[in-house]
C-alpha cells in the first residue's frame, strides 16, 4: 500500500501534538506546523520518527499566504497529502463590546481563513480516501458563559464550511468533518486554570478531557472505517453541550 501522509496544523503542542503521534501510530507519515515554538515542534518530530515514520515541521504564522505554501511544502517534501487536520487555533476572550478589530482579524485569520485555504489547497492534491478533519469546539453549538462571542462564531463557521465542502468532495471519495472538543487539559485551557471549575460545572463528566480523547476520534475519522462519515460534527465534550 502507498505510504499515507497527514499534515496537522499546530502540531507542536497540546491536542495537535497528540493527533500527530496518534496518526503516526496508525501508519501515517507526519508533517506538522507550528507558530513560534521550534523546540516543541522538534519534540513532536522526534517522537513521530521514534515510531518509525517520516516527519517534518513547517513554521507558519497561520495567516496570510503561508497556509497555501505550507501545503505545497508538505506535498513537495513528503510526496503527497492524504489527511489534513486543521487544529491550530486561538481563543480570544472578552466582552463583545470590547473586542478590537485586531482581535476580529486574528481569530478569523487563523480559526477560519487559514482552515479554508488549507482545505482548498489540500483537496486539490488528495485522491480517493482523502480525509479532512477540522478541530472546532463544542462552543459552536452552545455558548454557556459570556466572553466567547468571537471564538464561538469562528468555530461555528467550520461547520457550515465542512457541510458545503462535503458536497463538493464526496464524489471524489474525500471526507471532511469537524471534531468539537469540550474542555481538554492543554496550555490553552489548563485543568488548573481560573475558568476550570466553571467549565466543569457545565459538563456531564466532571473532569477535563485528555488530548488523547480528541486524538482517538481524529484517528478514527482518518481511518478507512470512517469512509461513510462526511459533512458531520462529532462533539467530544464530556457532555458540555448536552
Ligand atoms: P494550544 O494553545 O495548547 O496549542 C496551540 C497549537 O497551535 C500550538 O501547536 C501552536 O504552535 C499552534 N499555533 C498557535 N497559533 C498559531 C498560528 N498563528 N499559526 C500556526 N499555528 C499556531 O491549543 P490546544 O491544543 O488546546 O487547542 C488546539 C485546537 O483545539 C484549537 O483549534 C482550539 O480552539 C481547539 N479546542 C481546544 C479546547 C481545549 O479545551 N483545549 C476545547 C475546544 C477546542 P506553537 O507551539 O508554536 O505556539
Amino acid at each position: 500500500m502507498t505510504q499515507r501522509v497527514a499534515y496537522v496544523t499546530g502540531g507542536s503542542r497540546g491536542i495537535g501534538a497528540a493527533i500527530a503521534k496518534s496518526l503516526a501510530q496508525d501508519g501515517y507519515d507526519i508533517a506538522i506546523s507550528y507558530a513560534r515554538n521550534e523546540q516543541a515542534a522538534q519534540k513532536t518530530v522526534d517522537e513521530v520518527k521514534a515510531l518509525g515514520r517520516r516527519a517534518m515541521a513547517i513554521r507558519c504564522d497561520g495567516e496570510g499566504s503561508g497556509n497555501r505554501a505550507a501545503i505545497q511544502r508538505v506535498v513537495a517534501g513528503m510526496g503527497r497529502i492524504d489527511a489534513l487536520v486543521c487544529n491550530a487555533g486561538i481563543y480570544p476572550y472578552g466582552d463583545v463590546t470590547e473586542m478590537t478589530d485586531t482581535q476580529v482579524d486574528a481569530v478569523l485569520g487563523l480559526n477560519v481563513r487559514a482552515v479554508m485555504i488549507e482545505t482548498i489547497e489540500a483537496a486539490r492534491h488528495m485522491t480517493q480516501g482523502g480525509r479532512i478533519i477540522l478541530i472546532g469546539s463544542t462552543f459552536a453549538d452552545r455558548s454557556p458563559f459570556p466572553g466567547i462571542s468571537l471564538y464561538s462564531a469562528s468555530k461555528s463557521a467550520l461547520n457550515g464550511f465542512a457541510r458545503g465542502a462535503a458536497r463538493d468532495l464526496g464524489p471524489r471519495g474525500i471526507t471532511i468533518n469537524v471534531v468539537q472538543p469540550g474542555p481538554i487539559d492543554t496550555d490553552m485551557n489548563p485543568a488548573t486554570g481560573a475558568a476550570a471549575d466553571m467549565l466543569r460545572s457545565f459538563m456531564c463528566h466532571k473532569e477535563y478531557g485528555k488530548v488523547s480523547d480528541i486524538a482517538s476520534v481524529v484517528s478514527f475519522l482518518a481511518s478507512p472505517q470512517a469512509s461513510f462519515i462526511t459533512g458531520s460534527a462529532l462533539t467530544t465534550d464530556g457532555g458540555l453541550a448536552a
